[in-house]
C-alpha cells in the first residue's frame, strides 16, 4: 500500500463515539474498565487505530449553566469532572459532544476549558421546539415549511463554525435525517449549503464524515455528496466517525465511508491530541505488528 511521503502509515479514527446509550442507566454502568475494553476491541477489530470518545455534553450536570431545557435536565445526571479523569485514565482520546447555543458561548467556553483532545459541535436543537433528532421537541411542528427549516439549520451551523469553539463540526446535515418522511426543500440543497461551506473555508474547522446516517431513516452517509464536493472545493479537511453509541456500531460502515471520501480524492484524515490537529493518511492499520512491534512482517 503507497504511502505518503512524511507519515508513518495509514490510520483510520473512530472519534465521535458514546460509552452511554441514549436514556438508560448510570454512568457507573459504562464508565467502567470493561465498557472500555469492548469499544477498543471493536475498534481493533475494524483497524481503527484512534478511537475517542465524546460523551454528550447535556449528560452532565455543568450542561445546566449552558442550556436549562427541559430534556436537558432530565439528561444530566452525570459529572464532567469524573468523566474526564476517568477517561484519562484509558487508552482512549478525550473528546466532548457539545451543543452550540446561540447566546451562550461564555459559558460553553468556560465548560470546555477541561483537558479535552478535541471538541465535536453539534446542532441538534434549534431553539426550545427545535429538535432535529427527537419527535418530542419535533422542529418540524415549529419551522414546518423546508426550505425555512433548511435555511435556518444550516444558519445555525455556520454561526457554531464560526464561533470558535470546536474542532469538529459534526453531522453536519443532519437536517436531513428523516430522509423522505419529511418534505423536501424546494430550492437546490446546494444554495443552504452555502452559509456553512463559507464558514468552514474561513475557519478551518475539521468536518465530520459520519456513518451514523446510514443508520438512519435517510440511509446516507452525513455529509451528503454535494456538501462535501462543496466542502472539498472550500479547501476542508474531514474528521471519520461512526456516532456509535455501542461498541458494535465502532466503525460501522466504514468501507462505504472510505469509498466515499476516496470519491472525493480525500486522502487525509483530521487526527487530534490535546486541541491540536495534525493530517494522516486515510487507511486501515494492519494491528499486528504495528502497535506492538511484535510481528515479523520487515524481513
Ligand atoms: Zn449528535
Ligand atoms: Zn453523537
Amino acid at each position: 500500500m503507497p504511502v505518503l511521503p512524511g507519515s508513518l502509515s495509514a490510520m483510520l479514527t473512530d472519534y465521535h463515539v458514546h460509552l452511554r446509550p441514549d436514556d438508560t442507566g448510570e454512568a457507573g454502568d459504562y464508565f467502567s474498565e470493561l465498557n472500555v475494553e469492548r469499544y477498543l476491541a471493536a475498534a481493533e477489530e475494524h483497524g481503527i487505530e484512534e478511537l475517542g470518545v465524546s460523551e454528550h455534553v447535556y449528560r452532565f450536570t455543568q450542561a445546566l449553566e449552558i442550556w436549562d431545557h427541559p430534556y436537558w435536565e432530565g439528561q444530566a445526571r452525570d459529572d464532567l469532572d469524573g468523566y474526564v479523569e476517568f477517561v484519562r485514565g484509558t487508552q482512549l482520546r478525550l473528546g466532548i459532544e457539545c451543543d452550540f447555543v446561540p447566546g451562550s458561548e461564555d459559558r460553553i467556553a468556560n465548560l470546555l476549558e477541561r483537558d479535552f483532545d478535541y471538541v465535536i459541535g453539534s446542532v441538534h436543537f434549534l431553539g426550545e421546539r427545535g429538535a432535529l433528532d427527537d419527535r418530542r421537541y419535533d422542529v418540524w411542528e415549529s419551522i414546518p415549511d423546508p426550505d425555512e427549516l433548511w435555511a435556518t439549520y444550516f444558519r445555525w451551523q455556520a454561526e457554531l463554525v464560526r464561533s470558535g469553539l470546536f474542532d469538529i463540526v459534526s453531522h453536519p446535515d443532519l437536517v436531513k435525517l428523516w430522509g423522505d418522511a419529511r418534505p423536501q426543500p424546494r430550492r437546490d440543497p446546494r444554495f443552504h449549503y452555502e452559509p456553512l461551506v463559507e464558514a468552514v473555508s474561513e475557519s478551518g474547522i475539521a468536518v465530520e464524515a459520519s456513518t451514523a446516517g446510514l443508520r438512519k431513516h435517510v440511509g446516507e452517509i452525513y455529509p451528503a455528496p454535494a456538501l462535501a464536493e462543496m466542502c472539498v472545493e472550500a479547501g476542508a479537511d474531514f474528521a471519520l466517525s461512526s456516532d456509535a453509541h455501542a461498541p458494535d456500531q465502532v466503525g460501522y460502515g466504514y468501507d462505504q465511508a472510505l469509498e466515499f471520501l476516496e470519491g472525493l480524492g480525500v486522502e487525509r484524515l483530521c487526527v487530534f491530541e490535546g486541541r491540536e490537529r495534525r493530517l494522516e493518511p486515510i487507511g486501515r492499520g494492519d494491528g499486528a505488528g504495528q502497535v506492538t512491534g511484535s510481528s515479523e512482517a520487515e524481513g
